[in-house]
């Protein structure tokens, strides 16, 4: 016998995956160039070459000492480089100790949720919000309330969000630069939050936390920045991760910070080492412990992400599709001229485009796109775009 819902996760493919596998499937029959795979956010540049060079020079260190079990929060070097380099955006001080290292920010997560799901949890998702938090949620026992999208800015809608915030309430999780609609939190959005949950925290007699899950951090555009979120609400956890800033999903590394001035810092901080230890967590792989201490100054390469986003944005809102401007990470929704997100990606894929309907991320009439492509593949999926957009009468330039 087996637990039901784990099975039924583990048989269901995520639609991502369905589409990725589609899409390599489809090449043999019609050609690799003719299949635009716009589905799956796996960086498309390469790791910075610091990184190559850096793990030859760790190759060189004691074996035992390079390839062994560090302490499950992390090697007392790494903690110290990531509390310098929090320290340099934090109001107060990061130490050592606030840094708990993880295989990414997916267990990050996990073992955040698991930390504060009481009896009873409830964690508010907002969307669009990343479609695996459910799957993070799963086996906590806690409950995940979404507050409805703001199709218009994609920020908050702060009247929905303050309706769902009852004494459950334990966290709410928010992803800025978002997956998938690639906006960025405006500091006011962040500001009215911590108002908010400042305000509603006391009425219920609790903090109420915010998860920051800050994959996309310093992949933003046009010179706008995210801002550091504990410096605005002081009950914040930053989840961070390794795998989109610096190209290295497989190597899995990434970490949590738990900064004092966030409430019971010290007891949540253990209650997430000992989430993390309850599901299995080790210590984060030691090699890319020290790979990451020695690049805290590293940042992607946005060149490629950013002449793609203002391609695909540009070309797309010509043929007449409503697009929501991306200001960072490297996804865009485009709005399906019917509202039918489904039909969209469907009649898509008639024309070997493959994108993902946005239902699995709350956020329904919306198709998200993968913007970490090669240029040349944008440049050859225009043609099968125009005839999407025929397909909808869609008035273009
Ligand atoms: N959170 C968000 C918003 C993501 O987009 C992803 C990956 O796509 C993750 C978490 C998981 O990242 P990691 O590879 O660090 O576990």
């Amino acid at each position: 016998m087996v637990v039901e819902k784990y099975h039924k996760m583990g048989v269901a493919k995520s639609r991502i995956r369905e589409l990725f596998e589609y899409g390599m499937a489809q090449a043999k029959v019609v050609g690799k160039e003719n299949v635009f795979d716009f589905s799956i956010g796996n960086p498309s540049v390469p790791a910075p070459e610091k990184v190559a060079e850096v793990v030859k020079e760790l190759l060189e260190m004691d074996p035992i000492a390079l390839h062994g079990y560090t302490p499950a929060g992390g090697c007392a070097e790494a903690r110290e480089a990531i509390a310098a380099d929090l320290s340099r955006r934090a109001k107060d001080q990061i130490r050592p100790e606030n840094i708990f290292f993880t295989c990414g920010a997916a267990p990050a997560m996990t073992a955040c949720m698991h930390a504060l799901a009481v009896e009873n949890a409830e964690f508010l998702l907002i969307a669009p919000y990343f479609s695996e938090y459910p799957a993070y949620c799963a086996s906590t026992g806690a409950k995940c309330v979404v507050v409805p999208p703001d199709t218009e800015n994609f920020q908050i809608r702060f009247d929905e969000l303050e309706k769902r915030i009852n004494r459950n309430t334990q966290a709410v999780i928010i992803n800025s630069p978002n997956n998938p609609s690639g906006v960025i939190y405006f500091e006011e959005t962040l500001r009215k939050l911590g108002e908010i949950l400042t305000r509603k925290g006391e009425e219920i007699g609790h903090p109420i936390y915010v998860l920051s899950d800050e994959p996309y951090r310093e992949l933003t555009y046009d010179g706008l920045d995210f801002p550091y979120v504990p410096n605005i609400y002081p009950n914040t956890v930053i989840c961070y991760s390794y795998s989109k800033i610096l190209s290295m999903p497989g190597e899995r590394i990434g970490y949590v910070c738990v900064p004092d001035q966030c409430a019971d810092s010290e007891a949540l901080y253990a209650a997430i080492a000992g989430a993390a230890r309850a599901i299995g967590h080790v210590c984060a792989p030691s090699l890319w412990q020290r790979v990451v201490a020695r690049c805290t100054e590293l940042r992607p390469d946005l060149e490629t992400y950013d002449h793609n986003r203002v391609t695909l944005y540009t070309e797309l809102t010509k043929m007449g599709f409503r697009c929501v401007k991306p200001q960072g990470a490297f996804y865009m929704m485009v709005e399906a001229p019917d509202g039918n997100s489904e039909g969209f990606s469907d009649r898509a894929k008639a024309l070997n485009i493959l994108t993902v309907p946005c239902d699995g991320f709350g956020c329904p009439g919306f198709s998200r796109f993968s913007t970490c492509v090669s240029p040349a593949m944008i440049q050859r999926s225009l043609p099968a775009f125009r005839k999407l957009a025929e397909s909808y009468g869609l008035k273009g330039e």
